[in-house]
């Protein structure tokens, strides 16, 4: 079976299982969405809290982690909702048009955070890269040029290490757990760094912290959703609301 044709297929297939079980909106299960529009809403901000997390790197995201966006989120990234990639990756799309400047010549450099191998392993598929994909594919239909590369892996981790028996040993092993693959071409390129949900910031900090070892410059961090706790004492700013 030819491309086409097995689109058209699992098109068809969609369709009629659609017909049988029609699904739910994957944040409150309202029927026939994918993500409804008063769930959509909850995803459209711009919440930036770089400063609060103690990272340099200009850090965004789209929804606060929490109710129908939480279960959204789980929805996808842990009960195969692949559905949601396309949702997902025009969120991200809105969220970088409001918030990049213009692509640098040789395009912006799109890179997901990593996942473990045993997150993959349990999920069957990088959950974020499709998204990324889909999110390039938006940028470029706006005229600003971007590639996505996957960059970043997971290193395995020893646990069992002397260095992790201490606080400063624990740091020195999480820091260096996130690392480029040895392909990697992003040294000289401007970055849109993306992962899924930001709460501490350690994870962006780490991917960004590889990424510029690497010699890229990571113009921003962005994520889908993220912690809600202690606004206020965080001083959360949003720039953006719809
Ligand atoms: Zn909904």
């Amino acid at each position: 079976m030819d491309d086409s044709a097995f689109n058209a297929f699992s098109c068809l297939s969609r369709e009629f299982l659609g017909v049988l079980m029609p699904r739910g909106c994957a944040g409150c299960d309202a029927p026939d969405e994918v993500l409804c529009q008063s769930c959509l809403r909850l995803f459209s901000g711009a919440h930036r809290r770089d400063v609060d997390l103690g990272c340099k790197w200009p850090c965004f995201f789209c929804g606060f982690y929490e109710g129908a966006v939480r279960t959204a989120i789980l929805s996808w990234k842990d009960h195969d909702d692949e559905e949601c990639d396309r949702c997902f990756a025009a969120l991200l799309a809105r969220l970088a048009l409001h918030v990049i400047g213009p692509a640098p010549s040789e395009g912006f450099l799109i890179v997901p955070a990593p996942s473990s191998s045993s997150s993959m392993r349990r999920r069957g598929r990088d959950h974020l890269l499709p998204v990324v994909r889909g999110m390039s594919m938006i940028l470029r239909r706006q005229g600003i040029e971007s590639y996505v590369s996957a960059d970043l892996r997971i290193r395995n981790v020893h646990t069992k290490s002397v260095e992790t028996r201490t606080a400063a040993g624990r740091s020195i092993r999480l820091e260096g757990s996130v690392c480029l693959m040895p392909r990697s071409r992003c040294s000289g390129r401007e970055v849109l760094l993306v992962d899924d949900i930001v709460t501490t910031g350690t994870t962006m900090r780490r991917c960004a912290q590889a990424l510029e070892r690497g010699g890229a410059h990571v113009g921003v961090c962005l994520a889908l959703a993220g912690s809600a706790k202690n606004v206020g004492a965080m001083g959360l700013t949003d720039i953006h609301s719809a």
